[in-house]
């Protein structure tokens, strides 16, 4: 069971989230929980390293910020125990859960479960802070905004758990953000790679590491909400969204739209460059010091070349990475020979996501005329088998959203 951070604010919120989990150990379920820190607290800590030092040591960051789900994880244990349950926390060095060396970003390698499995066989209820992990140096690290959900299907493929239940604020996965459409509707069930690509394209519900490990582990992932009643049905019988394969689906789901959701993404930047010359090696000399810093490109178009052999070419970077971006392809300028670099951080991207794609034609042109009839200027496009992903300007992004929902059919029906 995972709990989010809107879940763990507070104690009165950590001991209903008690009550949930102790209804699951008594309905007979051997239960481990991986907690998040409190809703902001990660924020409020990432704060206090930028004001030390905005060049602060991303290890140091780490020791900052992994405190948030210490703290809940402590809590959680203090609130079961008071309910009459046998439960402790596992902190990440404690199992531990070895990541590579990478702060802020690290991956994990592998958990030590003997001991959990154990305990929990003996009826522990296991608390394990999300988030977290320990480097082979034996250094804290941090898995990344969002990493709890990381931690807990990790945590699930290294008990082999029935399942990884994740409660958050929402009562599961919707065809959009429910806070941005009201008509968004519930999925019973979304296929893992569908969810991959909605999370990779910014449905923040569920971190896009997690989906791909749950895939890679066959871990089954159930996303339902923790504002439940206490007299409210044990999980088994709640209907969140089941994450589940494509064969499963294909049994379950007969009447299932074309686009399975929407979801979108404010945190890109978009970048400019004039009059690249038109010529074998051009773009790998715009690309090769952005991939060797790291910095993940997504969309790219480069247009038609003019007179003179030149070119412009567009694409987008993490709106985090711009000011990097920048200065690389500056000290570049002289082997990529362009003229100017113009940036745009007033861009959204939006995208739409479907396995039914695969087989059907006409889903991107739904969408250009779509939003050509309400005025929303296409700035990129870019498509996988399953997705299309169009950039505009970010004060469109909830109209558009909205829009888009509507063209596929995907509104709720006013009960
Ligand atoms: P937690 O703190 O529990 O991890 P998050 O804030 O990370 O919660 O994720 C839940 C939020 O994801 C919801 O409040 C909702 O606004 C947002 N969200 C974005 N896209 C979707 C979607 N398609 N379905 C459900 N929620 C979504
Ligand atoms: N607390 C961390 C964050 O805010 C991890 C998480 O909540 O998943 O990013
Ligand atoms: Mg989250």
């Amino acid at each position: 069971m995972k709990f989010g951070g809107t879940s763990m604010a507070g104690t009165e919120r950590i001991r209903r989230v008690a009550r949930i989990v102790k209804r699951q150990q008594d309905a007979g379920h051997e239960v481990a929980v991986v907690v998040s820190a409190m809703a902001g607290e990660t924020d409020r800590l990432v704060n206090f390293c930028r004001e030390a030092n905005p060049l602060y040591d991303p290890a140091e960051y780490d020791v900052v910020v992994a405190s948030g789900e210490q703290v809940t994880s402590g809590l959680l244990a203090i609130a079961l125990q008071a309910l009459g349950a046998n439960a402790r926390s596992w902190l990440g060095w404690q199992l531990p859960i070895r990541t590579v060396e990478a702060h802020a970003k690290a991956r994990i390698d592998s958990i030590d479960a003997d001991a959990l499995i154990a305990e929990m066989q003996k009826g522990v209820i296991a608390v394990i802070p999300g988030f977290q992990g320990v480097s082979e140096a034996g250094r804290v690290t941090t898995l990344g905004r969002g990493g709890s959900d990381t931690s807990a299907v990790a945590v699930a493929a290294a008990v082999k758990a029935d399942r990884c239940d994740i409660y958050t604020d929402v009562d599961g996965v919707y065809t959009t953000d429910p806070r941005i459409v009201a008509k968004a509707r519930k999925l019973a069930n979304v296929t893992y790679e569908e969810m991959l690509e909605l999370a990779s394209v910014g449905a923040k519900v569920l971190q896009t590491r997690s989906v791909g490990l749950a895939m890679k582990e066959g871990v089954r992932v159930q996303v339902l909400s923790s504002f439940i009643d206490d007299d409210a049905p044990a999980a088994d019988t709640i209907p969140g969204t089941m994450i589940v394969s494509d064969e499963e689906l294909e049994g379950m789901d007969m009447e299932r739209q074309l686009i399975t959701g929407i979801a979108h993404d404010k945190n890109e930047a978009k970048i400019t460059l004039t009059r690249v010359p038109d010529k074998p090696g051009a773009v790998a000399n715009i690309f090769g010091p952005l991939a060797e810093a790291a910095i993940n490109v997504d969309m790219i178009i480069q247009n038609v070349g003019r007179d003179k052999g030149e070119t412009d070419v567009t694409f987008t970077v993490p709106a985090a990475d711009l000011a990097r971006s920048m200065d690389l392809l500056e000290q570049a300028k002289e082997s990529i020979g362009f003229n100017r670099i113009i940036p745009d951080t007033n861009v959204a991207k939006i995208s739409v996501v479907g396995v039914g794609m695969k087989s059907h034609a006409g889903v991107a042109s739904t969408m250009f005329k779509a939003l050509a009839d309400r005025g929303v200027n296409i700035q990129a496009i870019s498509t996988s088998e399953i997705k299309v992903s169009v950039l505009i300007e970010e004060d469109y992004t909830e109209l558009a959203v909205r829009v888009l929902h509507t063209a596929y059919g995907l509104d709720a029906v006013e009960a």
